[in-house]
């Protein structure tokens, strides 16, 4: 990394004194009081005020009847997955595997926590690609994917980076096939989508307030609904699914997945705080689209007419007339840097040599090893027919192009105005 200190292109620039982190958890003090007091009343458990009162709270910020608190995100889409199959069954699944022998399309430029919760039900995912205006699931590429697999009756979309995706399209779509929508809201929290929040816009919604996301809990998510139905069975499901009896009867399988009121203290503290974080994550954003206009790249993209993203993390995407040769295997990058060009393995190293965090996009879910054999579809249909390998300004294969090009900028709302000047400054400098 020194290599980037010593480089002369760089001279005049210190590292950072303490690391510049790309979003870490921003507590304000009212969390202590909450947590303090399911101390004091000796309510730490999976019962307690501050449970109830952050499903109400979120409830009422969402806009939807109900909220059940969780232990995480993950928890919340692994039980989204399990009432959307037995609802396609029409009946309840004594074990494993409510989505067994079901193809379902899912967003592929994701985190996995979005896909794995499909498998864990024994689905079967089959990738949607990703488009260019909010980096989310391609309307047309799930149009396709209905063409090839009619049968499908299950989708599940993330919101990239707090960004909505084109949900009008997707609804249209998902409804002229008959099929449910999870949505994965867990980095859009507060984000709206033609002035609905994000996390009621599908069947199934799911947020999520693990430790770097827009409010956190150190860990934690949400189930989100307005059928009483599907809340309770979700309560009853974490709960380890006990029946109404006096001793432990069992006629489901339960998890453990309910939140702890200690942990709901904390997202409790959070809460006041939530649209102060959006304001931040705003205005860095925009000191990045305004410092950065005059480079050859642009910022992740949203729908100004119809959203209002929470803008969780600011990312770039440089042209690809600006990007230096650079090459990924599956555990390693390589670049070579060319006047007037770089990559984002190059600024990546910069920022980390500075003591800076950025982070790759996520690397789609069809490159991944553990998902590499599962259908990938894109706008012009079966992504696999041809190459795996990346062609540059091809258009098939948008999520593999944007991994390529894109990158992850710090975005922690705790970083000064002339602190962000800097990174700005160093990205300047890795394109001279
Ligand atoms: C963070 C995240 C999750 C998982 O949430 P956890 O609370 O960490 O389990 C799911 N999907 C996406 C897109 C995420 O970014």
């Amino acid at each position: 990394m020194n290599q980037y200190l010593a480089d002369s292109r760089f001279t005049g620039l210190e590292p950072f004194p303490s690391r510049l982190w790309l979003s870490s958890p921003t507590m304000h003090g009212d969390e202590q009081r909450w947590v303090d007091d399911a101390i004091r009343t000796n309510w730490v458990s999976t019962v307690g005020a501050n449970i109830n009162e952050v499903e109400k709270l979120l409830a009422a910020y969402i806009g939807v009847r109900y909220a059940v608190a969780l232990s995480a995100g993950t928890a919340a889409l692994h039980l989204a997955m399990k009432l959307a199959g037995e609802r396609l069954c029409g009946q309840p699944h004594a074990g494993h595997g409510a989505l067994a022998g079901r193809r379902v399309f899912v967003s592929d430029t994701t985190f996995a926590a979005t896909v794995n919760p499909v498998a864990y039900e024994g689905g079967e995912p089959v990738f949607i690609d990703t488009e260019y205006d909010t980096w989310n699931m391609d309307p047309c590429a799930l149009e396709k994917a209905f063409e090839l697999y009619p049968d499908t009756r299950l989708v599940v979309l993330a919101h990239l980076y707090g960004t909505p995706a084109k949900m009008d399209e997707i609804r249209a779509t998902c409804k002229a096939h008959s099929a449910l929508i999870v949505e994965d809201a867990a980095e859009s929290l507060g984000a709206t989508y033609k002035g609905q929040q994000t996390g009621t816009l599908g069947d199934y919604n799911c947020i999520s307030f693990n430790g770097n996301k827009i409010i956190t809990g150190s860990s934690g998510g949400m189930f989100l609904t307005d059928s009483k139905e599907d809340a309770d069975k979700v309560r009853k499901w974490s709960t380890q699914s006990r029946e109404a009896a006096p001793w432990y009867q069992h006629e489901e399988l339960g998890y453990n997945y309910r939140m702890s009121n200690i942990i709901a203290g904390v997202v409790r503290g959070q809460i006041p705080y939530l649209d102060e974080h959006i304001a931040q994550k705003k205005a860095i954003y925009e000191r990045y689209r305004e410092g950065l206009r005059d480079l050859p790249v642009s910022m992740n993209p949203y729908d100004e007419e119809n959203s209002v993203p929470n803008f969780w993390l600011s990312c770039l995407l440089i042209n690809p007339e600006a990007m230096c040769p650079q090459v990924r295997s599956d555990s390693e990058a390589l670049y070579i840097h060319e006047p007037g060009k770089s990559c984002p393995t190059e600024i990546l190293e910069a920022l980390a040599a500075f003591n800076a965090e950025g982070r790759p996009i996520w690397k789609p879910m069809h490159l991944q090893p553990i998902y590499r054999s599962h259908p990938f579809i894109t706008a012009s249909g079966n992504g696999r027919a041809g190459t795996n390998a990346y062609i540059p300004g091809a258009s098939a294969d948008i999520g593999a192009d944007i991994f390529n090009r894109g990158l992850c900028l710090p975005s922690d709302n705790k970083m000064t105005p002339s602190d962000q000047d800097k990174v700005i400054e160093i990205i300047r400098r890795c394109f001279r």
